[in-house]
């Protein structure tokens, strides 16, 4: 997608550990109009699929899910972070490791919002080694729904991300994804 990518050239930033920073349009101020045309776009891409939810995990997958969710015509569902100690047994749940965080937390999903009869589309802002996604897919199971994709808006093509879910038959559409990066210099795969 030219224009994320345009978008990511001119204003992502490369920090230690692997780290994108796109806080000016994606993490922390919200570009609108970039969101609604990367809602459209995951729209295209999965267009021939049938979807019931769209699925993703706080704070910053819900902005992303909610304006996509309107060209889908279905609710957002996102996944909570919770301390380890306070499960709930109304809740599916799972143990996420963070990236960019570096410790794992639980997050939670309400046995109301997911049933069978769901067809559910997992959106999240990066893919780096899938372990976000992993776990959002591992609560659509515990939900016997059915996961019909994963959609990313940056995907770290040079992380392992990408052969976690493909490995699991799931369809995987990232909007951008990078090859390499270094500062001043990102590198992208399509
Ligand atoms: P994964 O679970 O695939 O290893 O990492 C994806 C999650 O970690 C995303 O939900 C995102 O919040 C965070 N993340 C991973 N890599 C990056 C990055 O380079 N930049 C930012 N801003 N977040 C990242």
């Amino acid at each position: 997608m030219e224009l994320l990518k345009n978008k990511i050239l001119q204003d992502g930033q490369v920090i230690g550990g692997n780290v994108l920073k796109v806080d000016s349009f994606l993490n922390h101020q919200i570009d609108v109009q970039l969101f609604n045309e990367i809602g459209k776009e995951f729209k295209e891409r999965f267009k021939h699929k049938e979807v019931t939810k769209i699925l993703t995990i706080e704070a910053s997958g819900i902005g992303i899910a909610c304006i996509a969710a309107q060209y889908f015509n279905v609710p957002v569902v996102f996944a909570k972070k919770q301390q380890g100690s306070n499960m709930d047994k109304d809740n599916f749940q799972v143990e996420v490791f963070s990236f960019t965080k570096n410790k794992s937390y639980n997050v939670s999903v309400s046995k109301k919002y997911i049933s069978s009869e769901d067809k559910i589309l997992i959106i999240d802002d990066f893919l780096a080694n899938a372990n976000a996604a992993s776990g959002l897919i591992d609560i659509v199971n515990q939900g016997e729904a059915e996961v019909v994709g994963v959609g990313i808006v940056i995907e770290k093509g040079f992380q392992n991300g990408r052969k976690f879910i493909e490995e699991k038959n799931v369809q995987l559409e990232s909007l951008a994804i990078i090859e390499s990066m270094e500062k001043n210099n990102i590198i992208f795969k399509n």
